[in-house]
């Protein structure tokens, strides 16, 4: 049977190629911590001793442990996705935490160890040939080293943990504890934060309009407390910063990112210079609404009419459109599908959203969907196998520890494998509705990740700013802020209703990992670079792609972009993504305007 004949309801995860059932991951457990604690013993305080063949012994080794650590952490996690409610799975989430910090907290000197040689010493291990397929991981990792503090100060940094996670608990519950009576037509019932922002993209206008005020209206009584968190939390960061000797807050972000001040300054500088691409579109959003001028509320309001796409079409666009870019992204597609790696339609208790996690160099990836037939579903099924071909080719080439990259790269292959499969769709679709609304949501979604994420980023940076001027982060404030950068984006071409001044309230990213926002930009705007290079020249883009793909985590954003030709530190580089972006613009326009007449 090939996959295109399997129905959707047949599809749920196997999970058998991870382990065959609770009793015997916690009885693998065991062992492991046993395995880990081994390790510790033969190598805690003899990393400095080790010559490069020694170190080479032990990072293998590591290495090999952490694939049967996520072996296991995915079987838990993937259980618990399942059935959220199950005893079985939740007794066993418990029971692997625990195990999974025993594990960290014996492997922990490796880390610590190695930051602490010294440079020569270091430098030598590093450039000997033994360590070349983990070397640089390791040489990230002993960027931090001038931003370590003592042991004892550490230990006291680490002490204030749980007040700085009883802030952000704070936050978190004050956002999804936040229920506002609303009427879709059939009477008051409360809602999320999160219905509520699914009916923006309702048809109807006076849904929208009114979600947008009920959020709002809710928002503002819990504004003091969520700026109180955020108050606290940006204070707490600054400080801490000060003691380390970070010189600007965005500074540990762009490290953990493997990106420099510079390329990120560049590149938010020629997204803020291309504000008017978003803006003329806005402007024909609102002529093919037929409103004068948009409002918040219409901003994701939709454009065309998709019809459905069966689970088999989906495959099929997938397939084929990975297939004639290049047969091995499709390979992978296809054994995924029949491994029983992908659980495929909604059901009660397993968790919503899609994902892809990598397992370990001998195991497929497994990827969650909630297929239902959307045309954005289709998106988010190539989106998913963006991520899962990246994993599984890169994983032929690297080690374990070099396979992974940091976030903004992560996104780059799942956007690019969304990109193809759109214009796959686009080829072969002929119902003009289906086409207009694939057109626009591409651009909406690239909007969405390119400029608003843009807008946070810098809002961040003024909050930030004023607070380390000694002035604190009140609820009006914070608004005030907003407004002004949300402004300096939507210009004249969309009105904001007062109530968004809170806008900024109920954002996780700010709480959680400070400038997270960008990531989602830079993954978008690289993806439309690569895309560029790809249309301009498809036959050598395709195996330069693959190669990129197989270096994973192996070297900077920036060294695996180089070979494509484009320098993430010249604005020039940005610029030419904003190119490729206002084409986007243009193909939604026509194909919105044919749909419409
Ligand atoms: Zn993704």
């Amino acid at each position: 049977m090939t996959s295109t004949e399997l129905r959707a309801e047949d599809i749920r995860w196997d999970l058998t190629d991870l382990c065959t059932g609770a009793d015997e991951a916690r009885a693998e457990w065991t062992a492991l911590v046993e395995r880990a604690q081994e390790l510790a013993s033969r190598y805690r305080g003899e990393v400095a001793a080790l010559d490069a063949a020694g170190f080479r012994a032990l990072l293998d080794e590591a290495d090999d442990l952490e694939q049967d650590l996520s072996r296991l952490q995915v079987y838990s996690y993937l259980r618990l996705s399942m059935a959220a409610a199950e005893v079985e799975a939740n007794d066993l989430a418990t029971f692997t935490r625990d195990r999974a910090a025993e594990i960290e907290n014996a492997l922990v000197f490796l880390g610590l160890e190695w930051i602490a040689l010294d440079n020569d010493k270091a430098e030598e291990i590093l450039s000997s040939p033994e360590i070349a397929p983990y070397e640089h991981k390791m040489r990230v990792e002993r960027e931090e080293k001038p931003y370590v503090l003592s042991e004892l100060e550490e230990q006291a940094l680490n002490a204030r943990r749980p007040t700085v996670l009883a802030w952000q608990a704070l936050h978190d519950r004050h956002v999804s504890t936040l229920e506002v009576p609303f009427d879709v037509g059939e009477g008051a019932t409360p809602h999320t934060i999160s219905q509520l922002l699914s009916y923006l993209y309702r048809p109807d206008r006076d849904i929208r309009q009114r979600a947008v005020t009920a959020l709002f209206d809710g928002l503002a009584p819990r504004a003091d407390v969520l700026a109180a968190a955020y108050d606290a939390l940006v204070g707490d960061r600054l400080s801490i910063d000060r003691l380390r000797g970070y010189t600007n807050p965005m500074q540990p972000t762009n490290m953990n990112n493997e990106l420099d001040d510079k390329t990120v300054e560049a590149m938010m500088a020629a997204t803020e210079e291309s504000y008017p691409i978003a803006r003329k579109w806005l402007d024909a959003k609102a002529r093919l609404l037929g409103l004068d001028k948009l409002e918040l509320a219409d901003q994701y309001a939709p454009i065309g009419d998709a019809r459905a796409f069966t689970w088999p079409e989906a495959v099929e666009i997938v397939e084929s459109s990975f297939g004639r870019f290049a047969p091995r992204l499709a390979e992978i597609f296809r054994s995924c599908i029949e491994a029983g790696h992908v659980d495929v339609l909604p059901r009660p208790g397993k968790a919503a959203g899609a994902y892809c996690t990598s397992v370990s160099k001998t195991i497929l990836p497994y990827v969650l969907m909630n297929y239902t037939e959307r045309l954005r579903d289709v998106s988010t099924l190539a989106h998913e196998f963006g991520h899962a071909t990246h994993n599984v080719i890169s994983l032929e080439q690297q080690t374990w520890r070099s396979h992974r990259t940091g976030i903004p790269m992560a996104e780059v292959p799942s956007t690019f494998a969304q990109a193809i499969a759109d214009d796959y769709l686009l080829e072969n679709e002929s119902d003009p509705g289906t086409r207009a609304a694939l057109a626009a949501d591409r651009l909406e979604n690239a909007f969405a990740a390119i400029y608003r994420q843009t807008v946070l980023a810098r809002f961040e940076q003024r909050a930030y700013g004023l607070r380390s001027e000694g002035r604190s982060l009140a609820a009006e404030r914070l608004s005030e802020l907003w407004v002004e950068e949300n402004g300096k984006y939507y210009g004249d071409a969309l009105e904001m209703p007062a109530g968004y001044s809170l806008g900024w309230s109920y954002i996780p990213h700010f709480i959680h990992v400070r400038f997270y926002t960008y990531a989602y930009s830079f993954a978008q705007l690289v993806a439309l670079l690569l895309y560029r290079r790809f249309r301009e020249d498809a036959d050598a883009f395709a195996p330069k792609y693959l190669e990129l793909l197989a270096a994973g985590g192996s070297a900077s954003p920036a060294d695996l972009v180089a070979p494509f030709g484009l320098d993430l530190r010249s604005t020039d580089t940005w610029r030419e993504a904003f190119a490729e972006l206002d084409a986007l613009r243009e193909e939604a326009e026509r194909l919105a305007t044919q749909a419409a007449q």
